[in-house]
C-alpha cells in the first residue's frame, strides 16, 4: 500500500513511522522542513488534566501513557522530561475538586501544602492559595522526538520530501500533485497538515472546519535552573527548555495577541516570570507565535473521511500529548481496517454531518 502523509509535525511523523514500520510505502511529504509547525511553538506540557468528558479524558491519558510506552520501546527518550506538573491556584476548591476529580478517574493527582510544595519546587514564591501536584505529567523537547521520528521512518523505508508543498490531491485519491508540477502515486492519503489541514481537506474536496487559536512562547535566558517540572501559576505557566532557559505562555496573554504588540506581551510574561521566581538577571531570548490546529468542535478529527476512499484526518489540537498514541493507531486503521475504540468517538464524519456555525469550543484550556 502506498500512502503519502501531508506534513511532518508530531503527528504526521509520527503516523508515518507506525505506517512504514507496519509495511506501507510511506511518502512524508513537507513544505518545509520536519517539526517546524505548531510543533515547534508549544507548551509541549503532556497531561490529561483538564481534559473533559470522561470519554476525551481516557483518550488524552493513554496520549500521556503512549509516551512512556514509547520511551520502553526505543530503550530510552531523551526527549521526554518526565517530573511531573505542580499547580499553583487562586481557587483552592476548584483545584481540590479537580483533584478529586482526576483521582476518581484513576489519574495520579494530589493536593499538597506549601511544604511538599516548596520541596517540589524549592525557588517558586507561593503564587496561589492552593497547590497540586500531578506526577506523571511531563513536557516533551517536541523537535527532537520528530526527528527521532522521522528518523526511524526512513530507516524503515519512508521517502521524506522537504520544501515540497502539497498543492493537490488527485480524485478517489490516486496521488497528490506537489509545487513543480511532480505527481505521486498513492491509495491514500494522510491529512496531518496541522492548522493548514483544512486547505488540505480542501484539495481532498471534504472541507474541515477549524477554529485555529494563536499562542505565544516566550523563550527565557536564566541563570542556571531554578524551575525542575512543568509549572501552572494564575498569571504564567513555566517549564524548563534545556540548561539555562524557560519556556512562559499564558493563555490570558494569548487572548490578547493582535498585531505587532508580541515583544511588549513576552516582556510582561518575562515580569509575571520574575514576580514568582528569583530570576532577576532573566531576559526574553526567544519569541513565537503558533497556531494550535483545533478542530471546530474542540476535539481531534482522526481516521477516515467518509466518502472519500482512501483520505484520512490526523488533526487536534493538544497534539504533543496525543500524536505518539493516535499515529499508532491511526496507521492500525489504514493497515487493517480497525478503529480503536479510543480513537471512536473523534472521527471526521461528525464534522462533516454537524452545522458548524454554533460549536463552542468545549476544551479551550491550555493543554486543550
Ligand atoms: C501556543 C501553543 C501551546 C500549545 N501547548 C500544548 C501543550 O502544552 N500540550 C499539547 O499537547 N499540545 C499543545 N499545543 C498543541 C500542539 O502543539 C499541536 O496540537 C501539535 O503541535 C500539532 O501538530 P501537527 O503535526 O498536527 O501540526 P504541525 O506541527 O503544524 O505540522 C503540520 C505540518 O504540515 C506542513 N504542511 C502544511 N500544509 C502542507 C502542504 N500543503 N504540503 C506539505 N506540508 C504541509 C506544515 O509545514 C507543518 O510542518 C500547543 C500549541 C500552541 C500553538
Amino acid at each position: 500500500m502506498k500512502v503519502a502523509v501531508i506534513g511532518a509535525g508530531i503527528l504526521g511523523a509520527s503516523v508515518a513511522y507506525r505506517l512504514a514500520e507496519g509495511g506501507a510505502r510511506v511518502t512524508l511529504v513537507e513544505r518545509g522542513e520536519p517539526g517546524g509547525g505548531a510543533s515547534a511553538a508549544s507548551f509541549a506540557w503532556v497531561n490529561a488534566n483538564e481534559k473533559k468528558p470522561r470519554a476525551y479524558f481516557g483518550l488524552n491519558y493513554a496520549g500521556l501513557r503512549e509516551h512512556y510506552r514509547l520511551r520502553e520501546e526505543f530503550g530510552g527518550a531523551p526527549w521526554l522530561h518526565p517530573g511531573g506538573n505542580l499547580v499553583w491556584s487562586a481557587d483552592a476548591r476548584g483545584l481540590r475538586e479537580r483533584v478529586e476529580r482526576l483521582r476518581g478517574w484513576g489519574y495520579a493527582a494530589e493536593t499538597v501544602g506549601e511544604e511538599r510544595a516548596r520541596e517540589l519546587e524549592p525557588e517558586v514564591r507561593s503564587p496561589g492559595v492552593a497547590a497540586a501536584y500531578f506526577p506523571e505529567e511531563a513536557w516533551v523537547d517536541v523537535p527532537r522526538l520528530v526527528r527521532e521520528l522521522v528518523e526511524r521512518a526512513r530507516a524503515a523505508g519512508a521517502e521524506v520530501r522537504t520544501g515540497s508543498p502539497v498543492v493537490g490531491i488527485e480524485a478517489e485519491v490516486s496521488a497528490v500533485r506537489l509545487a513543480g508540477g511532480e505527481r505521486v502515486a498513492v491509495d491514500a492519503v494522510v491529512n496531518a497538515a496541522g492548522p493548514d489541514a483544512d486547505r488540505v481537506a480542501g484539495m481532498a474536496g471534504s472541507p474541515l472546519p477549524l477554529a485555529p487559536r494563536r499562542g505565544l512562547l516566550v523563550r527565557l535566558e536564566v541563570r542556571g535552573a531554578p524551575l525542575r517540572r512543568v509549572l501552572h501559576a494564575p498569571e504564567v505557566n513555566l517549564r524548563p527548555d534545556g540548561a539555562g532557559y524557560l519556556i512562559a505562555h499564558h493563555e490570558s496573554v494569548d487572548r490578547r495577541l493582535g498585531g505587532k504588540d508580541e515583544r511588549r506581551l513576552a516582556v510582561e510574561l518575562l515580569e509575571r516570570a520574575r514576580g514568582i521566581l528569583p530570576v532577576p538577571e532573566a531576559r526574553v531570548s526567544g519569541v513565537r507565535v503558533g497556531t494550535r490546529p483545533v478542530p471546530a468542535d474542540g476535539y481531534p478529527s482522526v481516521g477516515a473521511a467518509p466518502g472519500i476512499p482512501g483520505y484520512y484526518e490526523a488533526v487536534t489540537h493538544s497534539g504533543v500529548t496525543l500524536g505518539p498514541l493516535l499515529g499508532r493507531l491511526l496507521a492500525c486503521e489504514i493497515l487493517g481496517g480497525e478503529v480503536h475504540p479510543l480513537a471512536a468517538p473523534y472521527r471526521p464524519g461528525r464534522l462533516r454531518e454537524q452545522r458548524m456555525t454554533e460549536h463552542p469550543i468545549r476544551n479551550a484550556k491550555e493543554g486543550g
